[in-house]
C-alpha cells in the first residue's frame, strides 16, 4: 500500500485539520473569498458581452483553472510560457493562449505538438517569427492560431501599430499552418499605477493605436476575431473602450498588498483571497519574529502586510524570517498570522501547495501544477 501522506514533509495540511494544525508557512486561500472574486468577474464579463481568458501565470494552478472555466465565466486561460502550458494541457485545460512571444524553435515544436491536444494561441510581434511557426504548425500537421502583438505603451514586446502590425497579419494570414485570430493588446505598465486617471490614459493612448491597427486591418480584408489584453488595474477601461472584447485578468482572483495599494479600498471589485500563514516563534520587546521570509514572498513590489491585526507590522525580511513590529507586546509564539503577498503572481511560484480554507478549516490542497515551469 502506498505510505500515508505526511503532513509536514510532503504536504503542509490535511483535509479536515483545524487552520491551527497547518504547518506553516504555507500559501493559504480563503475559498469564500476566491468564489466572490470568481463570481464578480464572471458578472462583469457576462453583463457586458465580453469574454474572459483569465491569465493562469498568477496561480498556475489547474484546479482554480477549471474552476475558472467551470464557474468563472472564463473560456480558456492564459499561460506565459510553453512549459506552464503544457502542464495545463496535461491537467485538462483545453484552450490557452501563450500571450507571449516564443522564438526558440524547439519551443515552438513543443507548442505544435501541443496544439494536437488543445486549442493553442500564440502572440507574434515579428514578420521573422512567422516562418519558424509555420513549420512547427505544418511539421505536426496543426493549425496555431496566432494574435499580432502590438507595442501599445509598455515598451515591452509588440510590433508598431498601424501599417507594421497589419503587414504581419497579413503575412500570417497567408503562413501555412496558422490562422490569423486577431490583436494582442496588453498595456502592463497601466496595471500598477497609483491613480484611476493615470491609468486610465494609459489606456487611452493604447486605445488609439489599436483601434487605427484595427483601421488598417478592415482596409486589409483581415477580420479580427480577438482583440485581447487588459489586467487586474486597468480592465474597467478597456471593457468600457468597446475596442476590446477578451481580457486577461490574472490577479483578480487573489489580489495582494501592491493591488490593494493602487486600486484603493474597493480593489476594483476583488477582495483578498490569498494568504501566507505563517507563526510567531520568538519574541522580544516590541517585536516578534515570525517563520515566513524570502522563500515564501516576492517582494519586488514590496514586503508583505499582516492581515487582521491592527497595531502590528511587517517591518523586514531575511531568508526564513519575518520581522513584525509589535508595540504592545500582543503576539504569542506560535500564534498563526495571515500575510498578504506584496505580488501574487511570483508568490506562488515559491510554493508546491495552496491550503484551500473553508471557515479556518482545510477542504482540500491544491498543488501549484506549473510551479518552476518557467521555460
Ligand atoms: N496579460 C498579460 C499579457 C500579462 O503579462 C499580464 C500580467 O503581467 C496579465 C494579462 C494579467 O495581469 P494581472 O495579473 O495584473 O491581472
Ligand atoms: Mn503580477
Amino acid at each position: 500500500a502506498p505510505a500515508a501522506p505526511d503532513p509536514g514533509y510532503d504536504l503542509p495540511a490535511l483535509p479536515g485539520m483545524r487552520l491551527d494544525e497547518i504547518q506553516t508557512p504555507a500559501l493559504v486561500i480563503d475559498m469564500a473569498a476566491l468564489e466572490r472574486n470568481l463570481d464578480w468577474m464572471r458578472t462583469f464579463v457576462e453583463e457586458r458581452g465580453l469574454r474572459l481568458r483569465a491569465h493562469a501565470k498568477t496561480h498556475k494552478s489547474a484546479d482554480l483553472a477549471r474552476l475558472q472555466i467551470q464557474t468563472g465565466g472564463a473560456c480558456g486561460i492564459c499561460c506565459q510560457k510553453v512549459s506552464e502550458a503544457e502542464a495545463m494541457v496535461r491537467a485538462g485545460i483545453t484552450d490557452i493562449l501563450i500571450a507571449n512571444q516564443v522564438r526558440d524553435p524547439a519551443k515552438l515544436d513543443r507548442l505544435a505538438r501541443l496544439a494536437k491536444r488543445a486549442r493553442i494561441l500564440l502572440c507574434v510581434d515579428d514578420p521573422g517569427a512567422v516562418p519558424d511557426l509555420s513549420a512547427a504548425a505544418v511539421r505536426h500537421g496543426v493549425t496555431i492560431e496566432v494574435l499580432v502583438e502590438i507595442e501599445c505603451g509598455a515598451a515591452r514586446c509588440g510590433i508598431a501599430p498601424g501599417a507594421p502590425a497589419r503587414d504581419l497579419a497579413l503575412r500570417v494570414a497567408a503562413a501555412p499552418g496558422l490562422r490569423f485570430s486577431g490583436l494582442q493588446a496588453y498595456q502592463g505598465s497601466a496595471q500598477h499605477l497609483p491613480t484611476e486617471a493615470a491609468r486610465g490614459e494609459a489606456i487611452a493612448r493604447a486605445e488609439t493605436v489599436t483601434r487605427e491597427t484595427l483601421r488598417m486591418l478592415g482596409e486589409a480584408g483581415l477580420a479580427c476575431d480577438i482583440i485581447g489584453g487588459a489586467g487586474t488595474g486597468s480592465f474597467p477601461f478597456e471593457a468600457a473602450s468597446g475596442v476590446w472584447n477578451e481580457l486577461q485578468c490574472g490577479s483578480y482572483v487573489f489580489m495582494d498588498a501592491d493591488y490593494r495599494r493602487v486600486l484603493g479600498a474597493d480593489g476594483n471589485g476583488f477582495e483578498q483571497a490569498l494568504f501566507v500563514l505563517g507563526s510567531v516563534m520568538s519574541r522580544a520587546p516590541g517585536r516578534a519574529i515570525c517563520d515566513a521570509g524570502l522563500k515564501c514572498f516576492s517582494v519586488d513590489s514590496g514586503l508583505p502586510v499582516v492581515a487582521d491585526r491592527p497595531g502590528i507590522a511587517f517591518t523586514g525580511i531575511s531568508d526564513e524570517h519575518g520581522h513584525l513590529a509589535d508595540p504592545e507586546g500582543r503576539l504569542a509564539v506560535n500564534e498563526k498570522l495571515r500575510l498578504i503577498p506584496g505580488h501574487c503572481d511570483p508568490t506562488c511560484n515559491l510554493h508546491d501547495w495552496y491550503v484551500c480554507l473553508r471557515d479556518d478549516r482545510v477542504e482540500a490542497l491544491w498543488p501549484v501544477t506549473a510551479r518552476g515551469k518557467v521555460f
